[in-house]
């Protein structure tokens, strides 16, 4: 292992290579236009699990519908979830609004520091950390899945992440000291980002490539280093697809906690939750397809079932097929899946 933690002449050169390489290199991002803690919070929470180019429409959206966080504060969870449908991981944006309803309540300013910040509903240690950075210039210790990698190869880090998530803070941490930090926690992200990825680090074009002792051995490939993943488990449901006399389609709403708390879903049977109304009895349904959706911590494989019921959904239960309220992925994907069918089978 050679330079894991870096003395202060190292990290400086080491400082000075990276941030000549990020003002050339950086992408333009929506949310690094600005040094609003409120906006870079929304940001970061989306961009928790999401990519990039998924995530700059949804802010857009989400910025334009609640500009601060009094405006979010002041939403209700329904309102919030549909600016957010379609990102998925809705979990994300209940904590967001519950932060923001604590952030109102108590003074409306996100604190600058990140013991402060962790107190907040939803703020987790690299949420904290990155704010603290990027909107208050504090130097914080930034550490995502990026740079976890990009510090695991510079010092070789032997341990797999998580268990190495003290040395890989420890080796950050001596990297950059004396940094500016919010330049630098982004540069070192769009490094892991652009440079040192998962997969082909493009090591011949990485600005501190004279650091990076996985290099110096040409082990790269061995870094990070890896724990064997768990089985995900596979389950199955069917999705039915239920109109009424009138033409309607069934939807209810999910429990307000656990997964896809609060959306709206159709009716299914096989996975978790209700079952389908007992009022059907043993409806009779038409198959018209399937689909494989994936959770992070399982798999679902659906049927999709159409059927007619002689008599009126229940008030609040019945929705015209053209004005649906924001559904999750999973149940958007039948929706698709039996408007294609129709357009198909038109008599
Ligand atoms: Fe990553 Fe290669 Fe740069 Fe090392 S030299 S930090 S492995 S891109």
């Amino acid at each position: 292992m050679s330079e894991p933690y870096a003395d202060a002449a190292t990290a400086a050169r080491f400082q000075a290579a990276l941030l000549a390489w990020f003002a050339v290199h950086q992408r333009a991002l929506p949310w690094r236009e600005t040094r609003a803690p409120y906006a870079l919070w929304v940001a970061e929470t989306m961009l928790q699990q999401t990519t990039t180019a998924a995530v700059k429409p949804y802010f857009a959206a989400f910025m334009a519908r609640f500009p601060t966080v009094q405006a979010l504060g002041k939403a209700e969870i329904g309102e919030v979830l549909a600016v957010w449908q379609g990102l998925g991981y809705y979990r994300r944006a209940h904590l967001l609004h519950k932060g923001a309803r604590h952030v109102a309540a108590h003074g409306g300013q996100l604190p600058d520091n990140e013991t402060a910040l962790l107190k907040i509903p939803g703020i987790g240690a690299y949420t904290a950390a990155v704010l603290a950075a990027t909107a208050f210039g504090q130097p914080a210790v930034v550490v995502d899945g990026n740079v976890a990698r990009v510090m695991a190869r510079l010092a070789r880090v032997e341990a797999p992440w998580p268990r190495s998530a003290k040395q890989i803070r420890a080796v950050a941490h001596s990297w950059q000291v004396g940094a500016p930090p919010g330049p630098y926690a982004n540069a070192i992200m769009e490094l892991g980002n652009q440079i040192c990825t998962p997969t082909s680090p493009q090591c011949l074009l990485c600005p501190v490539q004279a650091h990076c002792a996985a290099w110096q051995a040409g082990v790269v490939g061995d870094y990070p280093r890896k724990v064997a993943k768990a089985k995900v488990p596979d389950y199955a449901a069917s999705v039915w697809w239920v109109l009424d006399n009138k033409g309607a389609v069934f939807l209810r709403q999910r429990p307000a906690t656990g997964l896809l708390a609060s959306l709206w879903e159709l009716p299914h049977t096989g996975w978790q939750g209700a079952g389908l109304p007992t009022a059907w009895g043993d409806l009779t349904g038409r198959l018209v397809g399937g689909y494989t959706h994936v959770f992070t911590h399982f798999r679902l494989k659906v049927t999709v079932q159409v059927a007619k019921v002689s008599g009126q959904h229940p008030a609040g239960h019945g929705f015209a097929v053209c004005a649906l309220p924001p559904l999750p992925n999973l149940m958007k994907k039948a929706a698709t899946m039996v408007a294609a069918y129709n357009s198909e089978n038109k008599p």
